[in-house]
């Protein structure tokens, strides 16, 4: 683990990076509560790298974290900025935060916001901790990221929604989730929502094997069923399965795509929990002068794993529970 010299720690800067996640407010709120608790002081950074370039730093005090914890988005904003792949706007921005007197930061992230962060510190020695948020799950070295619980809750209700039209009009659906590369939310959802098929980037079911489910359940009298596909890398991919179980089989597939309604709203009691808890443990991991590491959580034990170790390796869907989601849905 990269260590820098904590003794002198006065401020952390604390900012939000990449896709917005419900329950980075919690963790804004853990990592500005707690560092004030260790008598320091919190700068938060407004729009994620972009507004380390333009200097948008606002002092949080116990007052501006209040009344946050509930709210989905992030207070602070977040962005994406594309030149921070460049070693001159990275030394920028590493100066506007040495001018502003923010010793060390934490980023809440997913994989690219780390790799910035990373750079930051292999560049410029700047210490860095990550906290990890998205609500696609797939980041290596925790078993769980900020966000991914409220986003299969979500989508988790708007398929109990759908199996009521769909019992009830006999139908088939396919519903889009979120999952560009990753089907965390797909299977989960699919478990909890007794799916019959679930399509998943890392491994795609045949079309013919969701027919022939499809086929099976009807040969025992039921009348609707229910698909669930990660959106992979083209949203809309919903509509393409659709027509190709209407052209190979003759079904009459109904679409429904959740889009962004998965990343919004109130976060759940686990997400705020879980960034409370992760939030609070990188403020302690700095005071510790640990750096260049994401804190996360392992088989429920709360953990700081180098950067070096999880940039890079994403996290695969557990085999056994996409085979446990199309077994039980037979
Ligand atoms: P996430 O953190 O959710 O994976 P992105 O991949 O969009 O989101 O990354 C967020 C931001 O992190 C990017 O807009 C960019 O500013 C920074 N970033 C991503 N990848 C790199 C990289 N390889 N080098 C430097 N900065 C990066």
């Amino acid at each position: 683990m990269a260590q820098f010299n904590a003794q002198n720690l006065k401020t952390i800067g604390v900012f939000t990076s990449g896709g917005d996640a419900p329950g980075m407010n919690a963790a804004i709120r853990a990592v500005g509560r707690l560092a004030i608790h260790h008598g320091l002081d919190v700068m938060g950074i407004v729009g994620g790298y972009p507004g380390m370039l333009n200097k948008e730093f606002e002092t949080l005090s116990q007052n501006s974290m209040a009344n946050i914890i509930q709210r989905g988005g992030t207070i602070l904003k977040t962005g994406r900025l594309p030149e921070f792949h460049q070693a001159d706007v990275r030394a920028r921005a590493v100066q506007n935060l040495r001018e502003a007197k923010i010793d060390a930061l934490v980023c809440i992230g997913g994989d690219g916001s780390f790799t910035g962060a990373h750079l930051l510190w292999q560049e410029h020695q700047f210490p860095i901790i990550g906290v990890p948020g998205t609500i696609d799950n797939d980041i290596a070295g925790t078993d769980l990221t900020i966000g991914f619980d409220t986003a299969v809750n979500i989508a988790l209700d708007a398929i109990d929604r759908i199996r009521d039209t769909a019992a009830s009009h006999d139908r088939l659906f396919i519903v889009e989730v979120m999952g560009r590369d990753s089907g965390f939310i797909a299977v989960d959802v699919g478990v909890a929502g007794g799916a019959e098929e679930v399509f998943i980037p890392e491994n795609p079911a045949p079309v013919e094997q969701a027919i022939d489910r499809i086929r099976r359940g009807m040969a025992r009298g039921k009348k609707s069923s229910i698909l669930i596909a990660a959106e992979g890398h083209k949203p809309g991919r919903a509509y393409d399965l659709a027509e190709s179980i209407r052209k190979k089989a003759g079904f009459d597939a109904k679409v429904c795509i959740l889009g962004h309604i998965q990343r919004g709203g109130s976060p759940t009691a686990a997400d705020r929990i879980l960034a409370s808890r992760l939030g609070a443990n990188a403020v302690e991991a700095l005071r510790r002068g640990d750096c260049d590491a994401m804190v996360g959580v392992q088989s429920g034990v709360y953990v700081t794993v180098p950067f070096t170790q999880v940039i890079g390796f994403k996290k695969r869907v557990s085999g056994d529970l996409v085979s446990l989601a199309r077994t039980l849905a037979i």
